[in-house]
């Protein structure tokens, strides 16, 4: 049911998905490789994620000037890939020129070095954070206006975290910042689905955002700043408009039995008003995000779902493997933390 909406948008139309012109579109999606030892699935998923992303995808392809690091270049590296997803022939390209920028980028901190497995979430995240600084070449991520900046245009979220007692009405000082992937934790999460089910109502695919701010708001206390007795809870409030959405689950350890609930909770749709408190912007309030993209984590590897705008199809990307997804599914096996990228398209 819930895809009905999704595919009476103009330009959408199941019909569409038959034309021979999307087998085309689904050609165009390639793999990448992975070679024994290198272990790049968390940037395979990461780039793959990105690259369907039309928003990001088009905004990025606009961009030429930055501040070039030359073969340390993530900027550069990127571009390079994408260029090749477009325009080469092969069915399967190498991430290496990305992989080693990343390396020599994070080399003081001993983050994403050659052979070492790492994060798929932080990978994410950190492109997009050194998108910014190849752009801005300014270090304070908070407060970027620039234009041309697509990670603070597209993706972040501008908050401010406030604890408002209701009973005498003291407030802490609002505290501002700014995420772009907003970490909810899976144990937390599952206690909101645990709550809902045993007061014998129904977990709808419209109540995910509800669930996961509930979720984030789970223990979160503190006594009233003006003592007068209360605990009261965190209020966390968005004040733009992000057209990328993206979730971060948390899990406790790899080996989680709260997989089947989690895929339970998942929706396919997200409202920011169910996210947060409170939304200050008119278009956000009105906002509602598609699930276009999710990067899993099972037995110790990364791969990716992502949503293929032309053909209105899900694809499955495993490196180098490429597959239609035919009945989508959530895969049972996820484990570690994975981001779900939602869009306003
Ligand atoms: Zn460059
Ligand atoms: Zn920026
Ligand atoms: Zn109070």
């Amino acid at each position: 049911m819930a895809w009905v909406k999704m595919f009476k948008k103009p330009g959408g139309g199941l019909q569409k998905s038959y034309q021979p012109g999307s087998m085309l579109s689904l050609a165009l999606s390639k793999g990448l490789l992975n070679e024994p030892g290198q272990n790049s699935c968390f940037l395979n998923s990461a780039v793959q994620v990105l690259w369907q992303l039309d928003i990001f995808r088009r905004s990025f392809r606009q961009l030429s000037g930055h501040f070039c690091l030359g073969d340390a270049c993530i900027f550069c590296a990127l571009k390079s890939i994408f260029s090749q997803f477009q325009q080469s022939r092969e069915r399967v390209l190498p991430s290496d020129s990305l992989r080693n920028a990343l390396a020599e980028t994070f080399k003081d901190e001993q983050r994403f070095q050659l052979g070492l497995m790492d994060d798929a979430a932080e990978c994410f995240e950190n492109i997009l954070e050194r998108i910014h600084l190849h752009i801005v070449s300014d270090t304070v991520t908070d407060g970027c206006s620039s234009k041309s900046c697509i990670t603070h245009q597209k993706f972040a979220m501008t908050l401010y975290e406030q604890f408002v007692c209701r009973c005498c009405g003291a407030f802490s000082d609002p505290h501002p910042f700014t995420e772009f992937v907003h970490y909810v934790s899976t144990t937390a999460l599952c206690q909101q689905v645990e709550r809902i089910l045993a007061k014998n109502e129904r977990l709808r695919s419209d109540m995910f955002g509800e669930l996961l701010q509930a979720a984030n708001n789970t223990g979160d206390l503190r006594s009233c700043p003006s003592d007068c007795g209360q605990s009261i809870k965190i209020r966390r409030v968005l004040m733009n408009c992000p057209e990328i959405v993206t979730i971060g689950f948390v899990w406790d350890s790899e080996q989680s039995d709260l997989t089947d609930d989690v895929i339970r909770s998942l929706g396919p749709r997200l409202n920011l008003c169910g996210l947060f408190n409170r939304v200050t912007d008119e278009n956000a309030k009105r906002t509602e995000l598609h699930l276009v993209g999710m990067i899993c984590f099972s037995s110790k590897h990364y791969s990716a779902f992502a949503y293929h705008t032309k053909s209105s199809k899900w694809m499955f990307f495993d490196d180098a493997t490429v597959k239609e997804v035919r009945n989508f599914t959530f895969n049972p096996s996820f484990g570690s933390k994975h981001p779900l990228p939602f869009t306003s398209s």
